[in-house]
């Protein structure tokens, strides 16, 4: 049991105004794992005071001595990498040897990389007769999701940070023990006192008041479409600036001169990653209508090789979903699909055999899906693939394209500069060519409802800085 019962504000673990605890539970099994405070807007309130306090002489410092801290942080966040990934498998149900991998790895790596980019950004240039500096923006509230718990709070937090922001973060509550976690790494590392503080609790409460603090700058948001509107109207109040990374539902076109027998089994994984709990996950299918049949075939078969089960089982491909609501959620998309009269291929409602303990869903394709169909149309967070017939090239591009999100996308072609031309065609963040993945150095982010902003890299880096002329004397 991981029984926390303090929040760390302004550089202390202090407790929380509240006396409210919310527990966290192992989807893999339903057992409670720990617990963490159930914050409130005191809370709130004293790690802004804290946070505020802290930036003028954090920001202060030199570009130098904050990066020394990150890359402490960097390594910090890598010597405990076991741990954490062992952690976040529990939390959130990815298998463990994956989570070590992703989970773990990636935010050490992310951080890690923070120093480099710091070092090589412009933070101040010259346009004709003015100097341009770039600035910290200020107190930044940090709210982030279950799915990829660190990886979003660090692309957050760290390059914030690193330019001279201080922040306040409100983690996931369904996955928030690997942040305390990372607030003991802080702890140990000595930063100065409110520069980090982290207050656990639910978005309608910590969230929103983090929002519509007039003390903060920016919010850094990660989560659903809905809960990032939420936010973006509270923070209007006071012309906050809100930055969000939201949903998606993406399309993943293979083109007709694409190698099937690598393209399909390919994007099936790109559809069931961390069990489909994934923004960027190419959940939509494109194949070209004569080839429907032999598209089915083939992600059934990979399919079936997505041994289900619980995330500590070394034989697991694919663990539970990390929640009974969104076991819920996904079980009645499911039955929408059927009912809306696409074709179950393989998967369907109910836990797979022998998994009754545990929020486990079966490996779901279906065929002859409409774009205009709902299991085409909405996030359903599962590992559920649409598989969609388009006529040709422009039909295909019109359909991915035909959709309220725009997060990511896949081209499968033999031909890269054909496939680089439909690439620039989406509107969307990120186009990964031929089964390619996410680049940590590259801007991360969305079009339409998946978002406003970029997060990582120097892109990412840049969201946390105001631009401000300084005119030269004249003559
Ligand atoms: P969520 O929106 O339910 O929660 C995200 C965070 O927002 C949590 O910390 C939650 O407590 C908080 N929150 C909820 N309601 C709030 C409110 N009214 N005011 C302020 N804060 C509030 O999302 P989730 O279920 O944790 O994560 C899944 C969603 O996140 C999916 O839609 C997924 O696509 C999206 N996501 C997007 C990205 C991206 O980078 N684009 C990455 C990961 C996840």
């Amino acid at each position: 049991m991981q029984s926390r019962d303090e929040i760390y504000v302004n550089g202390k673990w202090t407790p929380s105004a509240g006396d409210g605890s919310i527990d966290v539970v192992n989807p893999s099994n339903e057992a409670v794992i720990g617990s963490v405070p159930d914050g409130t807007a005191a809370d709130v309130d004293a790690a802004i005071a804290a946070a505020k306090a802290a930036f003028p002489e954090w920001s202060g410092r030199s570009l130098e001595d904050r990066l020394g801290f990150i890359e402490k942080l960097g390594a910090g966040l890598a010597a405990r990498a076991e741990e954490i990934g062992a952690l976040i498998s529990s939390e959130v149900g990815m298998p463990a040897t994956l989570s070590t991998m992703i989970q773990a790895g990636m935010p050490a790596a992310t951080t890690a990389g923070v120093p480099e980019t710091a070092r090589n950004f412009d933070f101040e240039e010259t346009i004709s007769r003015s100097l341009v500096t770039r600035e910290p923006v200020g107190v930044v509230g940090c709210i982030t999701p279950w799915n990829y718990p660190l990886h979003q709070i660090m692309a957050k937090v760290a390059p914030a940070m690193a330019v001279g922001c201080t922040v306040v973060l409100k983690p996931s509550e369904v996955a928030p023990l690997n942040a305390f976690v990372l607030a003991e790494i802080i702890d140990e590392l000595g930063f100065p006192a409110g520069v980090f503080n982290l207050v656990s609790g639910v978005g309608p409460v910590v969230g929103e008041a983090i929002a519509a603090h007039p003390d903060v700058d920016m919010v850094s948001f990660t989560g659903s479409t809905r809960a990032g509107t939420r936010v973006a109207e509270v923070a209007a109040t006071n012309v906050t600036k809100v930055h969000q990374e939201l949903g998606g539902k993406s399309a993943n076109i293979v083109l007709d001169d694409a190698d099937f027998d690598k393209a399909i089994p390919s994007a099936v994984g790109a559809a069931y990653l961390n069990s489909g709990q994934t923004c960027s996950a190419l959940t939509r299918l494109l194949v070209p209508a004569e080839r429907m049949d032999e598209a089915a075939e083939l992600a059934a078969a990979t399919a079936a090789g997505f041994t289900v089960g619980p995330a500590d089982d070394a034989g697991s491909r694919l663990g539970p979903l990390v929640s009974q609501a969104q076991w819920d959620r996904v079980q009645g998309y499911i039955q929408t699909g059927i009912d809306e009269g696409a074709t179950l291929v393989t998967g369907g409602t109910g836990k797979p055999d022998g998994l009754d303990a545990g929020y486990y869903v079966k490996p779901t394709v279906f065929a002859d899906v409409d774009n205009s169909m709902t299991i085409a149309q909405e996030e359903i967070f599962g590992p559920v693939l649409s598989i969609i017939g388009y006529e040709d090239e422009e039909d295909a591009i019109r359909i991915a394209n035909d959709s309220e999100y725009g997060l990511s996308g896949g081209v499968w072609s033999s031909d890269n500069d054909r496939a680089i031309a439909v690439a620039k065609r989406l509107r969307t963040g990120q186009v990964d060519m031929n089964g390619s993945f996410l680049n940590t150095d590259a801007p991360f982010g969305g079009y339409k409802k998946s978002g406003n902003g970029r997060e990582l890299g120097r892109y990412g880096l840049a969201e946390f800085l105001e631009a401000k002329q300084i005119n030269l004397p004249l003559g």
